[in-house]
Formats: structure tokens, C-alpha cells, sequence
């Protein structure tokens, strides 16, 4: 599978805004969109040319993309899927997205990106209803518990991410930091989100 080797900081210099792709640091004041607000690169400071409707929903599908750590086919997989579903599609899209385990493992506090999210998956320390879980996209359903595996509640990486946490997040899920485990409660409503983006735009930028 297709991987992004370069830096993933100029990303979100790009998007101009934290995608927290980097973990601990994009919670310090190292973090490069802390320091230097302009996309990296020769004409980074600049100014820029006006850009099209088009260039805008591009950007706006790049930075949701990049957000969630998906790539191109999989998120054109979940908007066709969010198409085919009631209510408005790009809402639909979105709770799709969050609700893909890896997301949740990191929205729980598990893990301080989704990137080291889908790596506690894969390396099978997660388990979500009393079964092993090794797939970062598995789409999880109400009622759903997330656990972290008994043989790895001492692992420092999640206990350094907890610490960010606070008891009561998001109204979609529930954690028990005690006993390393969470519930998804329910799909999120949009509202409840925190996800900067304007998902409208990718509804019509996929609809020409
Ligand atoms: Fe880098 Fe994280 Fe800051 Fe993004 S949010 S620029 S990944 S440190």
C-alpha cells in the first residue's frame, strides 16, 4: 500500500491548521504550526493567488484526508458509502470516518495520534468486544466496547497519551481510564465533531 514518507508537519503547514499527525509533539510547543503559520516551501510567505471553487474543495478533501490518515481510494470508498445512506451525505461521511476504530482508539486517549493509533491495532493490543481487534479500519457500532488487551495495560505509550485526557470528552463515547476501556456510545452528530473542515465541499467536489 501507497505511504507518505515525507514529513508529515508540512501537511499540516499546507492545511494550515494542526492535523495532529506527530503524537506527543503537536501537543508542545514544538509543534511547527505553533511557530510558522505560512505552508512550507519556496513561496510558503508569499502571497497567494486567488484560488478556484475547485482549488478550495480540493484543499478541504486533502485536509480531512490527511486528518483521519486515509488515502485517496478508501476515502472515495466511504463517500460512496455515506451517498448510498439517508440524511446528508457529508455528515454521513463523517461519522463514518469516526467511527473507524483506529479514530475512536484515539479519540479514547489511547494513543496520541491515529497514526500510533493503527499501530497499537495492527501490533494487537486492542480488543473490542472480548475480541482481538488487528484491522484500523474496522467500523465500529453502538454499544461497542474498546479495550486495551490485559498483557499490554503497562505499555508507556498509553499511559503517556491518558494523560491529555480528561474524564468526559466527547459525548459519543465513554472511558474508563481505570480499566483502560471505552464505550462508542453512539454515532457522533456532526455538531459534536471537532473537525474543522467544511465535508460540503468534498460533497461537491465528488459530485462533478
Ligand atoms: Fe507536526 Fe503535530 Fe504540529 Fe502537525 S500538529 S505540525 S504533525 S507537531
Amino acid at each position: 500500500m501507497a505511504r507518505y514518507t515525507d514529513s508529515v508537519c508540512k501537511l499540516c503547514r499546507r492545511e494550515r491548521q494542526k492535523l495532529f499527525l506527530k503524537g506527543q509533539k503537536c501537543y508542545t510547543e514544538k509543534c511547527p504550526v505553533e511557530v510558522r503559520s505560512y505552508p512550507p516551501g519556496q513561496h510558503g510567505q508569499s502571497r497567494r493567488a486567488k484560488v478556484s471553487e475547485y482549488g478550495i474543495q480540493l484543499r478541504e478533501k486533502q485536509k480531512i484526508k490527511r486528518l483521519y490518515g486515509l488515502l485517496e481510494t478508501q476515502f472515495r470508498n466511504y463517500f460512496e458509502k455515506a451517498n448510498k445512506q439517508k440524511g446528508r451525505t457529508g455528515e454521513n461521511l463523517v461519522k463514518l470516518i469516526e467511527s473507524r476504530l483506529d479514530n475512536v482508539v484515539f479519540r479514547l486517549g489511547f494513543a496520541s495520534s491515529r497514526k500510533q493509533a493503527r499501530q497499537l491495532i495492527r501490533h494487537r493490543h486492542v480488543i473490542v468486544n472480548s475480541q482481538l481487534v488487528d484491522i484500523p479500519s474496522y467500523l465500529l457500532m453502538p454499544g461497542d466496547i474498546i479495550k486495551i488487551k490485559d498483557k499490554s495495560k503497562q505499555l508507556d505509550l498509553v499511559h503517556n497519551s491518558l494523560k491529555r485526557v480528561k474524564d468526559h470528552t466527547y459525548s459519543w463515547l465513554s472511558i474508563d481510564k481505570a480499566s483502560l476501556s471505552g464505550t462508542f456510545i453512539q454515532l457522533p452528530d456532526r455538531a459534536d465533531v471537532p473537525l474543522n473542515a467544511n465535508e460540503q465541499l468534498v460533497v461537491e467536489l465528488y459530485s462533478k
